[in-house]
Formats: structure tokens, C-alpha cells, sequence
């Protein structure tokens, strides 16, 4: 190794699902919503020359449609590209002990990159047999709480009581619920957050409204906690929200018709997928998120993941201990769906009679 490289900040990188450039996919590996966003989005009126300036660092427009949303004050809001963005500033600004931060071992296999990047300690807590957090793991000292709740890959949603009692049990820490997926089920802890002023909860317009390729997300939570996450982002990149995004999110979580239909019909499939899944001898979880991990209860995931990949239908695979048995399946439009529950038909016939 030269002597400069022995400066180099080296970082085991998140690994992000498949993007194939194929078009005559069946695409159900990243969790994005199978229906397009909101038509008001492209009715949004964006004025070219607006580009000609730096965009409001405030998003201040954006900032105000979330608050009116969720009936919260602009100073509860704070927007980042993705919650991927919310989510690495949050980790930077709010995780700052020498005690390690606490998350669950499978969870969103984003939040280790970030401590790693951020060289922050953290211990991951053993999710039970029922692959459900438990809550007095998180009574230990620590030095900040994260979990997803509907978790993932698990889509398991916990209790608003699990969520407030750890909360009970957190209070001099910063407690952070990653609510990426809590518009397909499962109870929301914004109704804490008048509660508790160490809670912050973290949205994405990347599943629900469907804009994963506009990068929007955001937290709410105390005054206190938005401004310094602010002033945080303010000494990284005071820019990151651009015109066209500020513009179009505002359309998009003002359409609340559209929103709610789009979310009951993935709910719908959802529902429907899990009796097939049953029917065809998956094992599944009871997924409150628009995806679901299943595992068949004889044939390898693996063996399924490749042989689906073969005939051109992504699903989400991830070799790693305790969950190398399932597959993460994101929810598709009803016609995705049923090629997938075809084809998995076939294979388990097939793989019976072999
Ligand atoms: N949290 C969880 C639990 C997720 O699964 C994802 C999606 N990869 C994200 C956050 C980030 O989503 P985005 O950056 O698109 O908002």
C-alpha cells in the first residue's frame, strides 16, 4: 500500500437492488410502487428559468405542503433527497456518544453503512423467532435508537405501544422511527410526537407516492431536533432539494385522492398474493409494507430467486444469515403479480416432480 493510500477513508458501500435496463421486465426487487405518481405531478407548472437561480435551501414550499399534511408547524419539518438523505444527516447529527446506537440485526442494511461512514459505535439487538423486535433489548445504554417500522425486509409492523415503550425507556436519547413503509399499514408514532420531543419520524415519497426516481423524504419531530438537523445539513450542502423536486412533491402530497387509491390497490394485491403464496406452500410474514418476505417451505430462495431472474422477473434475494431462506418480494400491479404466481406454480410443480 502507498503511503497516501494509507489515508483513505475505505467504506464497505450499501448494496442497492438490481436496476436492469431491460424493458420487458417484471421489476418487484426494490419496493417502488407499480402505479405512477400522482398525474398532478406533471401538471405542476415548473418555469424554466427558475434553474437560472440556486434553489430555496429552505424548500420552504415543499416544507409547508408536508406540515399542512400531517397538521404540524414548518419548523417540524425537515426534507432531504430520499430518507436515504434524512436518514444519513440524522445519523450525523443526532448519534453522537461513545455508546453504541441500537437496531435490530435485520433491518434496513443501510443503517450499519452509515454508522460504519460515520464512525459511529452501534450493537445490533437479535430479532425473535417471529422475526419481531424486542423491546427490553433496547433498555440498554445506548447512545440512539433506529428501526423501520413496518421493518425491513420483514414488512412486520410493531404496536404503537412497542414504539411508545420504547420511548419510555429512551428519553435521554434521540429514538428514530423509519416510517418508509407505514402508509401500506401499521400505526404511525406521529401521534407521539407531541409526546416526546426525542422522537423523530422519517417518511420517503419513494413507495407510497411514487417518486423513488424524484428522491424526496423527510422527518418530523420537536423544533429542536429540525434545527440542528438543519443546521447539520447547512454545513454539508445547503442545496440538496432542487426546483423541480420542491415543486412537484408539494403537487404530489396535495393529491390525496390519488394517493389513497393507489396505496388501497397495492394493500389489495397485497392481500391477494398472500393466499397464493399460502396455496402454492410459502411461508410468509404478515407484511404491513408493499412487499412481502417469503420462503418456500421445501425449495431454497435462492434456487427461486435465480430461476425467476432467469425469466426475466427481479425479486429481491439477500445471502445473508437467518433470512438466506426467504425472498422479499415487492408488490406489483395484479397483472405482475400473476405472471409471478404462474411462474412460481410452475417451479414448485416442477421442482415436486423432480
Ligand atoms: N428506509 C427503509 C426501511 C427503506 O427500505 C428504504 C428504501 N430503500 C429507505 C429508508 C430509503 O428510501 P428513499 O431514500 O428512497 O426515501
Amino acid at each position: 500500500m502507498k503511503p497516501w493510500e494509507k489515508n483513505i477513508r475505505r467504506v464497505t458501500p450499501y448494496t442497492p437492488g438490481e436496476q436492469p435496463k431491460e424493458k420487458d421486465i417484471i421489476k418487484l426487487n426494490t419496493n417502488e410502487n407499480p402505479y405512477p405518481p400522482s398525474p398532478k405531478v406533471m401538471e405542476a407548472e415548473l418555469e424554466l428559468e427558475q434553474l437560472r437561480f440556486y434553489p430555496d435551501p429552505s424548500a420552504m414550499e415543499l416544507v409547508e405542503a408536508i406540515a399542512r399534511y400531517h397538521g404540524l408547524n414548518n419548523d417540524q419539518i425537515f426534507v432531504g433527497v430520499g430518507s436515504d438523505d434524512v436518514l444519513a444527516m440524522s445519523f450525523l447529527t443526532f448519534f453522537n456518544s461513545d455508546k453504541p446506537v441500537l437496531f435490530p440485526d435485520i433491518t434496513y442494511s443501510f443503517y450499519d453503512v452509515w454508522a460504519d461512514l460515520f464512525r459511529i459505535p452501534y450493537e445490533t439487538k437479535a430479532l425473535d423467532d417471529d422475526f419481531c423486535l424486542v423491546a427490553k433489548d433496547y433498555y440498554a445504554a445506548n447512545g440512539g435508537v433506529i428501526f423501520p417500522n413496518p421493518n425491513a425486509p420483514t414488512g412486520i409492523a410493531e404496536k404503537l405501544s412497542f414504539v411508545k415503550d420504547i420511548l419510555d425507556h429512551n428519553q435521554d436519547v434521540v429514538v428514530i422511527v423509519d416510517e418508509a413503509y407505514i402508509d401500506f399499514g401499521g400505526e404511525s408514532a406521529c401521534t407521539l410526537l407531541d409526546q416526546y420531543e426525542n422522537l423523530l419520524v422519517v417518511r420517503t415519497f419513494s413507495k407510497s407516492r411514487s417518486l423513488a426516481g424524484m428522491r424526496i423524504g423527510y422527518a418530523m419531530g420537536n423544533k429542536k431536533l429540525i434545527q440542528v438537523l438543519n443546521d447539520v445539513k447547512y454545513s454539508f450542502n445547503s442545496y440538496t432539494m432542487n426546483y423541480p423536486t420542491i415543486v412537484m412533491g408539494k403537487a404530489s402530497i396535495e393529491d390525496e385522492a390519488y394517493f389513497r387509491e393507489t396505496v388501497a390497490k397495492v394493500v389489495k394485491t397485497r392481500e391477494w398474493f398472500k393466499e397464493e403464496l399460502a396455496r402454492l406452500g410459502f411461508l410468509y410474514f404478515e407484511s404491513s409494507a408493499n412487499f412481502v418476505f417469503a420462503g418456500h417451505k421445501e425449495i431454497p430462495a435462492k434456487d427461486i430467486f435465480e430461476a425467476a431472474r432467469n425469466k426475466k422477473i427481479f425479486i429481491r434475494y439477500f445471502d445473508k444469515p437467518r433470512i438466506r431462506d426467504y425472498l422479499r418480494i415487492s408488490i406489483g400491479t395484479d397483472e405482475e403479480m400473476k405472471v409471478l404466481v404462474s411462474f412460481l406454480e410452475q417451479f414448485v410443480k416442477e421442482w415436486k416432480n423432480t
